[in-house]
């Protein structure tokens, strides 16, 4: 291992902690798993940005590593899920290949998701290649949404790569609710997860989807404790993506209204703190903690929107709320260079749509979009 001081990440503008990033020289990953030699490719030269027709810049990308998950979350999978067959899903050296390629186009920040990114088998040998574009300064920010089932084997070590923050989706902390509502989980495990991510020098922000008579008499209760425990929490309104088992319209609570329930109990200002995502932030006088809201439902954030989804597939879609995408998996297969792939994310970001319209209502309700969360990656 070579370790990259970090100065080359304070040159680069970026705040906070500063991490020694270890670069993995010897084609080997910890977990064993050979790493390919296009990982340890130089990081990429910039090239113009992408921007959007409505003049929006894209520089956020969520790629799905997997359609896989160790759990069956009742809104967003059903139980017996049929999975993509292997040929179907970009290869570790794949993936790199084409966030490399969005890091060139001017992402400057990389967040991986799934289904659950940390069961696929060698995912710490992506977040290594990855990790050369933090050291570069060409990437800000890497980082992952998880379910927090495996983070404790894996939480030291994504730091080691440079990640600073995970996202840990908890609905409850109700052992038997979070059992329901995952249909497989162990909350115990995810508890430990959490701690150990804590442990590691990772900021751990929590999302819970807000569903209707689950856990609305608990928001209050979860809000002090992760604020307690020094998390930020965001709420999120559950999507009409996919076939589920229960009607959505049962599961939808608008947050205008779990807002306004939390208002009874805490003090909310708006804050003026952004992550560069969707959500809202409130400061909670009671608490000094921040609150988060993501309402794709109530009001809509599509103006602003900076981001693109990348499926495990390659198919790259424009907006979470349609179907339209671009096949990135031919261009990435059909040549080792990258010109072809760049073309086609250059040609498709002029595809973006202005916004989303997702409606939920009791007649009619029907999924927006085919795919469920756990395919385009959430
Ligand atoms: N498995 C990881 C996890 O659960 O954090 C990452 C993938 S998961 C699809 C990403 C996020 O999407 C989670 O916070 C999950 O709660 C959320 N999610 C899944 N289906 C959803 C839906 N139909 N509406 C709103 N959020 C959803
Ligand atoms: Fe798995 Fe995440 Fe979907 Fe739950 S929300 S089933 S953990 S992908």
């Amino acid at each position: 291992m070579r370790e990259i001081s970090p100065d080359s990440r304070a040159a680069s503008g970026r705040g906070g902690a500063k991490r020694r990033l270890r670069i993995s020289l010897d084609f080997l990953s910890p977990h064993g798993v050979a790493m390919l030699p296009a990982m340890n490719a130089p990081a990429p030269l910039p090239s113009a940005p992408l921007v959007d027709p409505f003049g929006r810049r894209v520089s956020y990308v969520r790629v799905s590593v997997t359609d896989r998950c160790d759990l069956r979350c009742v809104y967003c999978m059903s139980e017996d899920m049929n999975f993509l067959p292997k040929r179907d899903v970009l290869s570790l050296e794949e993936l790199d290949r084409l966030c490399s390629a969005f890091v060139r186009l001017g992402t400057r920040k990389l967040r991986v998701t799934g289904g659950e990114p940390l069961a696929r088998r060698g995912v710490m040998t992506l977040f290594r290649a990855l990790s050369r574009h933090l050291a570069a300064g060409a990437l800000e920010e890497l980082t992952l949404t998880t379910n927090g089932s495996q983070l404790a084997s894996y939480a030291a070590e994504l730091a080691d790569c440079g990640v600073e923050r995970v996202n840990v989706s908890l609905d409850t902390r109700d052992p038997a609710k979070f059992r329901a509502v995952t249909r497989w989980g162990d909350f115990d495990k995810v508890m430990a997860g959490i701690e150990v991510a804590r442990a590691a020098g990772l900021k751990v922000k929590l999302n819970a989807v807000a569903l209707k008579g689950f856990n609305d008499e608990e928001a209050p209760a979860l809000v002090a404790w992760a604020h307690g425990r020094g998390f930020d929490l965001t709420f999120i309104e559950v999507m009409p993506l996919g076939a589920v088992a229960s009607e959505r319209f049962d599961q939808f609570l608008p947050l205008t209204e779990l807002r306004a329930a939390l208002e009874e109990r805490f003090t909310l200002t708006p804050s003026p703190y952004s992550s560069g995502g969707p959500a809202r932030y409130f400061d909670v006088k009671e608490t000094g903690g921040r609150l988060g809201f993501i309402t794709p439902l109530t009001h809509n954030f599509c103006e602003s929107c900076n981001r693109v989804r990348v499926a495990c597939t390659g198919r790259l879609y424009l907006c979470l709320g349609h179907e339209d995408a671009a096949d990135l998996r031919a261009p990435l297969r059909r040549s080792e260079a990258d010109e072809s792939l760049e073309a086609t994310i250059r040609a498709a970001i002029q595809r973006k749509p202005k916004g989303h319209d997702f409606v939920i209502e009791r007649a009619g309700s029907h999924a927006s979009t085919a795919r469920h969360m756990s395919v385009t990656g959430g």
